[in-house]
């Protein structure tokens, strides 16, 4: 007999001897199983691409209805290394220390608690399924996890597709030890260029591109591609453009599909009702609104919306969220849902209020960053109001809900809100000033082919 029911019955011993009623003893009540912990991460997937708009999500779409679609959910950086850092962290990139740009990457910086190890020391076996260069244990992201699956490889072309990476997903879920929760992030990488959907996504979204009779099949985002690009050498017409966007959007339909699979095994299961499901990506991707192609240059909305969706127990469902939130509150939110103490040291804040059904508020975001030189944008949300600071040039001004497409800067036509934006943004980088970014990463030299082949070429 454990301590607490010796205690127990001695408590209640005399009281029931003298009611001379001792059928009536009840058990004291069990304490709640953990619930388990999926957090689905796809690369590069824009905001936008998730909805009834487009018809390309209908999976993740069903989860939304089952919980709470956050509609304007920000990164705090264009790629990567240091958004997936603020992710498992809830610290800003600067905070947390990795990152760098090309050539000068950064890790994370010792002493930084993560996501895993946070539940790890709540009971909590974690794993992640990764497929991409930064989420190597090298670069810190990802070093407490328990289990760490990562295939990456020298050609981005044959990388461990969605449905190898659902099949990877559900096999540990099925052998997975049952006395212990697990702790999942799964990160899908067919969304990040190369985009080369597979059937029936190709014939769907971009089959018309395709040379007849089928021997050479149209994609975009081979190292070849990506040299060529940033070398100016491409022939970007509107036709091109057109072109990617819709093999980008086969792209996020087939992961969509595999993650529906999924959930749907997960389901016949039992663990959807116990399993608390984040689904977001780490940042976006640019088809030339701001005249450029990709992603990690600027801080632009395509390139820092990012889709956000909370589904599971004690999850108020059918709600969508039209307030900001940021990448630096997933974190948090787990903790509180999922009943593990966090880190004093986070910066984001819970959502669970907003899970549970109340009222949502807005978060200031401060984003920054550029993977491709050594002076970073910065981006400052406040409500409506977003201040971008570029790496050269003058500041932009934008009012949100007035032009999400940031196509009109007002900073001259509202001289005292830039001021106000600017003295924000200001005071948030100077206090984190003097923090210093992680360790060199040094990579070797079939890792430099790799970084390359992904398009992470050239400025080193
Ligand atoms: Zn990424």
């Amino acid at each position: 007999m454990s301590e607490m029911n010796k205690s127990y019955r001695g408590r209640w011993s005399t009281f029931l001897a003298a009611m001379a009623l001792p059928f009536l003893v009840a058990c004291p009540a069990a304490k709640e199983p953990k619930p388990n912990v999926l957090w689905i991460v796809v690369d590069t997937m824009r905001a936008d691409r998730l909805g009834d708009e487009l018809n390309l999500t209908p999976y993740l779409d069903r989860l939304g209805e089952k919980g709470v679609v956050f509609e304007k959910a920000y990164s705090h950086a264009p790629w990567t290394l240091p958004a997936m850092a603020s992710m498992l962290t809830s610290l800003h990139p600067k905070e947390h220390g990795a990152g760098g740009r090309l050539g000068k990457f950064k890790t994370l910086r010792e002493g930084v608690v993560t996501a895993p190890a946070i539940f790890s020391r709540a009971g909590y076996q974690t794993h992640a399924i990764v497929n991409v260069e930064f989420l190597k244990k090298k670069y810190g992201v990802t070093r407490d996890f328990d289990g760490l699956d990562t295939v990456t490889y020298e050609n981005n072309v044959e990388v461990r597709i969605a449905e190898e990476t659902t099949d990877a997903a559900l096999k540990f879920m099925e052998n997975a030890a049952t006395e212990k929760p697990f702790f999942m992030f799964l990160h899908y990488f067919d969304v990040h260029a190369v985009y080369d959907p597979p059937q029936p996504f190709r014939r769907r979204h971009a089959a018309s591109f395709d040379k007849q009779g089928g021997e050479q099949r149209t994609m975009f985002g081979t190292r070849e591609h990506m040299m060529a690009l940033r070398a100016g050498k491409l022939d970007l017409t509107p036709e091109w453009i057109h072109r990617a966007s819709k093999l980008y959007d086969g792209e996020v339909a087939y992961t969509d599909a595999e993650i529906g699979r999924l959930l749907d095994r997960m389901a016949s299961m039992g663990l959807d009702d116990n399993t608390l499901i984040v689904f977001t990506s780490d940042h976006g991707e640019e088809f030339f609104e701001h005249g450029d192609f990709e992603h990690g240059h600027t801080v632009f909305d395509e390139l820092i919306h990012i889709p956000l969706v909370m589904a599971g127990p004690g999850v108020k469902p059918g709600q969508r969220i039209s307030q900001v939130v940021r990448q630096v509150d997933i974190l948090p939110t787990l903790c509180e849902w999922a009943d593990v103490a966090g880190e004093r040291s986070f910066t984001g804040l819970s959502l669970m209020d907003v899970l549970r059904g109340e009222r949502a508020r807005n978060r200031k975001v401060l984003s920054h960053g550029n993977m491709w030189g050594d002076q970073p944008s910065s981006a400052w949300r406040d409500g409506d109001w977003k201040l971008i600071v570029p790496a050269t040039g003058s500041p932009g001004l934008f009012h949100m809900s007035e032009d999400s497409g940031e196509t009109r800067n007002l900073a001259s036509q509202e001289p005292e809100r830039l001021k106000s934006l600017q003295a924000s943004l200001e005071a948030m980088e100077s206090a984190m000033a003097s923090l210093q970014p992680g360790s060199d990463v040094k990579l070797s030299a079939e890792e430099r082919i790799v970084l390359v082949s992904m398009g992470y070429s050239g400025n080193e």
